[in-house]
């Protein structure tokens, strides 16, 4: 145990002992706490046992830190979760913990939260990259990256920037976000929340107390709830004029004063989608004081986060795209609607209706190519609509085909966008991503570009992400 024992005297259960949960169990004990962890996974508890945390499951305890993928609520809640309900014991989240610790450490370091359907790695991701470019005493993480209890202490100016995921924004108690943002709304996880106002209220709960809250204005559903906002809305979007906001008009990132950056100078953020990320980040970055000029600069050198659109190289002026992420038609639509005569590289694990809802999309794709279980249903989609396309089966042929069929089509770029699970052939999207790199980088002649997110410590979201 450390001098600072914030949790001393408090005994903890933590129920999940992944990459959130099992950070958060030594910093507990560290911090003071009596930790008792569980894991319904045998090699999970013997990796804990194995760090001497005390496995099993309490009758009694002041508080349960759960993993955020385990339902708290419902018919799917595990023992542990009833029974705190029954003790009357708060389910907790790391981030709460995170912030109770950086409180009674005295430090009066910021909080920012970044939430919403869709964006949230991405603005995540470039708010730290402004805020590292600017020199500010930041650490990010939450749901991609480090977890909130892997995080350390930081003192008065530090900022902790987090992607808070609904499940974990639910669950806050004392924990109050000085800075938050809401990106956007989209029926999601309804499973869970049961319904859109129960997910809109477990999203909106971060931005209850911040001194400064952002709002997506692009849809009705966050429209809804900047209105309902007790405090000043700080609005954005990534295409309507938002007067007191910050807003892309055109190419041009701008607030009430003038131009904050020109997006053509920010190849990593294509499309209409990043144009409302890149506002978000902007104006936060802007209540954090932090210059125009460098938040420019910083939007042209932000890298990118991997499997996002990710520009992995170029063979012969042919760009070679990694979205491995899009694991449905909605997130492949922002990225075909990015390109022209563009390679499709598609298939795997299909989500219910296929691509059917991305056909007014089919004019942007010169030739597709198809991969794992979805390829002849797709196809049949493809044809039925004109689109040039190969069944080939699996990745390994598909990347050199898309080279092939680039230059037969004169085509400038080739994009693996899925808009499907990889489980039929991959342990995940970002083993997917990972072997379209390297497929690429056999390709005779390829300039590879350097990964981004690694550089500002980041990694991309854990692949449960996939499952949701
Ligand atoms: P999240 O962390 O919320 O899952 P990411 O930043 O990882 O979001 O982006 C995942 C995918 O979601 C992107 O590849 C893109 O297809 C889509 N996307 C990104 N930003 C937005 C946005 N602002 N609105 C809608 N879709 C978006």
């Amino acid at each position: 145990m450390s001098a600072f024992a914030p949790f001393l005297g408090q005994t903890i259960a933590v129920l999940g002992l992944g990459r959130a949960g099992l950070p958060a169990a030594r910093r507990l004990r560290e911090w003071g706490a009596t930790v008792t962890v569980w894991d319904d996974s045998e090699k999970a508890r013997d990796a804990a046992a194995a760090e001497g945390l005390a496995l099993g499951q309490p009758d009694r305890f002041d508080a349960l830190l759960i993993s955020p993928g385990i339902p708290h609520r419902g018919p799917r809640a595990p023992a542990l979760a009833r029974r705190a309900t029954e003790i009357g014991a708060p389910i907790l989240p790391d981030v709460e913990f995170l912030h109770r610790a950086v409180r009674a450490s005295g430090s009066r370091a910021r909080f920012v939260g970044i939430t919403g359907t869709n964006g949230k790695s991405t603005t995540t991701a470039l708010l730290d990259h402004i805020l590292v470019t600017a020199g500010r005493s930041v650490t990010t993480g939450g749901n991609l990256g480090p977890a909130a209890l892997a995080m350390p202490l930081l003192g008065d100016d530090g900022l902790y920037v987090l992607e808070m995921s609904s499940y974990s924004a639910e669950r806050l108690d004392t924990a109050r976000f000085d800075l938050a943002a809401l990106l956007n709304l989209s029926p999601d996880h309804l499973d869970r929340h049961g319904d859109m106002a129960g997910y809109a209220a477990a999203k909106a709960r971060i931005m209850r107390d911040a001194a400064t809250a952002v709002f997506g204005m692009d849809d009705a559903e966050t429209r809804a709830v900047a209105a309902a906002h007790p405090g000043r809305v700080a609005p954005i979007s990534g295409h309507t004029p938002q007067p007191g906001g910050v807003w892309a008009d055109g190419p041009i990132l701008r607030d009430d004063t003038g131009p904050i950056a020109d997006l053509r100078d920010a190849p990593t953020l294509p499309g209409p989608h990043n144009a409302q990320n890149a506002a978000a980040a902007a104006a936060l970055a802007l209540a954090l004081d932090v210059p125009r000029d460098i938040i420019a600069a910083a939007l042209a050198t932000y890298p990118g986060l991997p499997h996002r659109q990710e520009r992995v190289g170029e063979v012969d002026g042919i760009l070679f795209l990694n979205d491995s992420k899009a694991t449905n038609a909605d997130s492949t639509a922002y990225a075909l609607a990015c390109y022209d005569r563009v390679i499709w590289i598609a298939g795997g694990v299909p989500k219910a209706g296929g691509i059917e809802p991305l056909t007014h999309l089919f004019p942007r794709v010169a030739h597709a190519l198809l991969i794992g279980e979805a390829a002849a249903d797709f196809a049949l989609t493809l044809a039925a609509n004109g689109v040039p396309h190969d069944v080939v089966e699996t990745l390994d042929a598909a990347v050199p085909a898309a080279l092939a069929a680039a230059r037969a089509a004169d085509s400038r770029a080739v994009l693996l966008s899925p808009a499907c699970a990889s489980w039929d052939q991959f342990t995940g999207f970002e083993a997917r991503g990972d072997a379209f790199r390297r497929l690429v980088a056999a390709l005779p002649g390829a300039a590879l570009q350097p990964r981004g997110g690694a550089a500002a410590g980041l990694s991309p979201s854990t692949p449960t992400a996939e499952a949701a």
